[in-house]
């Protein structure tokens, strides 16, 4: 096996082929397995939430088994393995959990847990980004009047009469 990361433009084909995919309860799942499986990678940037998500298929995540400290915080409040900032700092800062940089976020933190402050949010982004006013097309600009026609004709008659002797 090759140990080249990310070469994606080899030419030769794949010399080996697994007939099923692979699957990590195979042989009757672990409870930490299991549990492993079930984990909403929430908090995560794209990067971060893949490499997490590929741990857990090939039984390489483990789970902690008492909170880390937070990088952001210095409070023992990181309770998901392989992560390096809370929760709350990672929502607070709009970090990703697990590479601290400022990505967007896949699962964003507690999205299946407080329905409502996320609907809040959604609201209160609703609001900021302002309603698009309709332009108001005023077709009354289109006509014009004939009265001044009318003020012409009246004028010349008004003159032919003065100037009968
Ligand atoms: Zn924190
Ligand atoms: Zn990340």
């Amino acid at each position: 096996m090759s140990s080249q990361r990310g070469n994606v433009s080899r030419s030769r084909a794949q010399k080996h082929h697994n007939t099923t995919a692979f699957k990590n309860d195979k042989y009757g799942a672990t409870a930490q397995v299991k549990k492993a499986n079930l984990k909403i990678h929430n908090g995560l940037c794209q990067h971060c939430k893949g490499v997490l998500e590929w741990k857990v298929k090939y039984n390489k995540y483990k789970p902690l088994t008492q909170p880390k400290k937070c990088v952001k915080c210095s409070q023992k409040t990181v309770r998901d393995a392989y992560h390096i900032v809370c929760k709350p700092c990672s929502l607070q800062l709009e970090i990703c959990c697990k590479c601290g940089k400022k990505e967007d976020i896949v699962i964003p933190v507690n999205s299946h847990l407080d329905k409502k402050e996320q609907e809040d949010e959604e609201r209160e982004k609703r609001h900021r980004r302002g309603k698009k006013e309709v332009e108001d097309f005023d077709s009354d600009d289109d006509y014009d009047d004939d009265d001044d026609f009318a003020g012409i004709e009246d004028e010349e008659n008004d003159f032919n009469r003065d100037s009968k002797p």
